[in-house]
């Protein structure tokens, strides 16, 4: 980055003191602190204790949180940026039919224009309700990459962005079911997938990072698989790739390479790399084990498992065996938001209900999961996740004036079962205020609502999805 760039920065960089409220550090000692101060100097936290600790006169802003309450900014570990302007299309089938029948069909028939447009209606309700940093589940050209990593970095959203990598198109055992419009060459995918990590990874102090994205099992051939795993070692990346999702993904595995999905993983070489798999609801106890030995992570996506039918993933048997388990909002039409506050109340919810016991899973471990288990998984542990010193200021401020939050006992307790991300009015990103009193300060909420609005008919109409248009006609 040119020095006149990180000059503009910096100066855009407030110094700023938040004061008063109760604060969920997720710091190491787990304290909780009551009428809390932080702050803020060129995006790093530089102080966190009691009101009043710190010289005022150093400050340029000081926010009040009073009565309010302090979390670190969430970490989705599972987002389809392309997903948001289809949300409500695919409501009702089970997953392999809603990507052949629905997803597959509008998606191939996205211009570049509508993936931006997709990707800004999903990084603003991200900001709006309290994420500062997603994982891009998987990129296709046809979406307008580069214009989407532009946006990612103005709104001022920490984002790992994905391209798509892949060889076939089908899933599991039914090839070819990939709408044209959506298969990719295998050597046009890497290429570009090189070209985004050169041009964007590390860009903005670190807030944007590229990494890899493998397609399920049944899109990618084996050999393959092993390019990718060389190719992000030899990058020095990331790798993310959907795996034990339906049932379908070990029949296939079976069948064709006489082993478990996470058997398969490991032997093609994916368990040796940072990756993040995404859903792993159908693990049995070996491959937990396996999981564990290596110190995987899994990003958890508990309403798109739900909604799918796909099935629970065991997630305090993940945990126990060692693996870093993060959160995941997934898409708009397997979801329907991209609320993370929402999604943490799915997990002790149906974790308790699977298991019959209260014992399953805490908050704290809840709330854990969507920051720093988020921040592990990505390898951003040293940067994000929780708000200590030396830390990047990525901050959530919650309004407790709805009835729900009356009383509020147990802070991490009411963020898991009673916050929204609606009771979200203040993010601040990498030190800048991105979300105030509700409002997203670096992207044009009103354009994007109408756009999007006026958008999704001709999609329908290209995809020939005739029910839906139908339906938004009348
Ligand atoms: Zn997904």
């Amino acid at each position: 980055m040119p020095a006149s760039k990180i000059r503009a920065e910096a100066v855009l960089m407030p110094d700023l003191i938040i004061r008063g409220g109760t604060l969920v550090t997720m710091d190491p000692g787990r304290r909780v602190l009551q009428d809390a101060e932080i702050a803020v100097e060129d995006g790093i936290i530089t102080s966190v204790g009691k009101s009043g600790d710190y010289n005022k006169s150093k400050a340029s802003e000081v926010m009040d949180a009073k009565g309010k309450l302090i979390l670190p900014g969430l970490i989705d570990t599972h987002v389809h940026l392309a997903q948001a302007l289809i949300r409500g299309t695919a409501d009702d089938l089970s997953l392999v039919d809603w990507l052949q029948h629905r997803i597959w069909p509008l998606q191939g028939s996205y211009t570049e224009s509508d993936g931006l447009l997709s990707a800004q209606l999903c990084v603003l309700e991200m900001l709006k309700s309290g994420t500062t940093t997603f994982l891009e589940s998987g990129l296709h050209r046809r979406y307008g990459n580069e214009a989407i990593a532009a946006m990612v970095e103005k709104s001022g959203i920490r984002g790992i962005l994905s391209k798509m990598i892949m060889d076939s198109g089908g899933y599991g055992g039914r090839s070819g079911i990939m709408h044209p419009g959506m298969v990719e060459d295998k050597d046009a995918c890497i290429s570009e997938a090189v070209d985004l990590f050169k041009r964007w990874n590390g860009r903005s102090r670190g807030r944007i990072g590229v990494w890899l994205a493998a397609r399920s099992l049944g899109g990618v051939s084996p050999s393959l698989y092993r390019e990718i795993g060389r190719l992000a070692g030899e990058l020095g990346t990331g790798i993310t790739m959907h795996l034990n999702e339906v049932p379908e993904d070990s029949r296939f595995s079976m069948t064709n390479y006489g082993m478990r999905p996470v058997h398969f993983a490991k032997s093609v070489g994916l368990l040796d790399q940072r990756t993040v798999f995404a859903h792993m609801v159908w693990a049995t106890d070996e491959e937990i084990s396996i999981l564990g030995t290596a110190r995987s992570n899994v990003a958890h996506c508990p309403a798109s498992n739900s909604k799918l039918a796909s099935g629970t993933a065991r997630v305090p048997e993940l945990i126990a065996s060692g693996v870093n388990v993060g959160l995941g909002c997934d898409g708009a039409p397997c979801n329907n938001t991209y609320d993370m506050f929402r999604e943490m109340r799915l997990v002790p919810l149906f974790q308790r209900k699977r298991l019959m016991t209260h014992g399953a899973i805490d908050p704290y471990t809840v709330l854990e999961m969507a920051t720093m288990g988020g921040a592990r998984a990505l390898g951003l542990q040293d940067k994000v996740g929780s708000i200590e010193v030396g830390k990047r200021a990525d901050i959530v401020i919650l309004g407790c004036e709805r009835p729900a939050y009356t009383p509020s006992i147990d802070p991490v307790s009411t963020v898991v079962y009673t916050a929204t991300g609606n009771d979200v009015d203040t993010v601040i990103a990498d030190g800048l205020t991105v979300v105030k009193d509700h409002k997203v300060l670096t992207l044009n909420e009103e354009k994007i609502l109408t756009d999007a609005r006026h958008t999704i008919p001709k999609i329908l109409e290209r995809a020939g999805i005739g029910g839906v248009s139908d339906l938004l006609r009348n």
